[in-house]
């Protein structure tokens, strides 16, 4: 099953279909409109619709998280054995994965005991080319997770750098440099407003991470599992005095 959080009509989803057609069958259930950056948010107050605009291909009113649940439990015969989420225009790295859709609808599958990645382009033009040699990788690690399987509740952040990649790093997540840019106008009839996010895109470049691994032209592949638990705080944490407190 392949979703993703540009919409259907996007480029890098029309790719990723194409090629994970030489992998398997390929069921398409993903957003009918651009949902980037709505992070894992599920639908829950509002009817969801999912139109077959051609057979195997679902457009459904809701979010990357939402498709996950209706593709899964509503709309595929059965359980599928892969969701591959992407593949998105613009890299996925470090701590902007929590707003990622992308990212999200692979954490779904997983919540759900499904196997999945996300993909993620870096590119300058975003051409249908360059989603399609993407979409070769992606293609290539759908093969391997068939024939090796994920480590138990694992998926797999993929980015892929502009150009041709040098080859593949297992990574881990970076570390965003934030620039506290928020964009402040005013509107035609004299009202403030704000936009944020208009600052240059910035990480750390620390070796071994997401982030030095797409700077440096290779593939990117960050294991993730949902276990937010900081352990290594619990040493300090239990010295507070909790008693304190009731
Ligand atoms: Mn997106």
């Amino acid at each position: 099953m392949v979703t993703n959080d540009d919409g259907i009509h996007s480029y890098g989803l029309q790719a990723l279909a194409k090629s994970l057609s030489s992998v398997g069958t390929v069921v398409v259930v993903a957003p009918d409109r651009e949902r980037s950056a709505v992070g894992h948010s599920l639908t829950l107050h509002a009817p969801l619709r999912a139109d077959e605009i051609t057979s195997g291909r679902f457009a459904v009113s809701g979010t990357p998280t939402d498709c996950v649940h209706l593709g899964v439990y509503g709309l595929l015969p059965k359980k599928p054995d892969l969701v591959v989420s992407g593949i998105n225009k613009g890299a996925n790295l470090g701590d902007d994965l929590t707003y990622s859709g992308t990212v999200a609808a692979a954490m779904e599958a997983t919540l759900m005991g499904v196997p999945a990645f996300a993909v993620s382009l870096d590119s300058v033009s975003f051409t249908l080319d360059d989603f399609l040699a993407g979409a070769e990788i992606a293609a290539d690690i759908a093969r391997l997770i068939r024939a090796n399987g994920l480590p138990i509740n694992t998926f797999l952040n993929v980015n892929i750098p502009a150009g041709i990649p040098k080859g593949v790093q297992l990574t881990r997540q970076g570390k965003r440099r934030y620039s506290s840019k928020v964009e402040k106008k005013q509107d035609p009839r004299g009202r403030d407003y704000y936009w944020i996010g208009g600052g240059e895109l910035n990480f750390h470049d620390v070796a071994g991470t997401d982030f030095h691994a797409i700077l440096n032209q290779s593939v990117s592949i960050t294991p993730l599992h949902l276990d937010l638990t900081n352990y290594r705080s619990f040493d300090s944490l239990s010295l507070w005095d909790f008693d304190s407190v009731c």
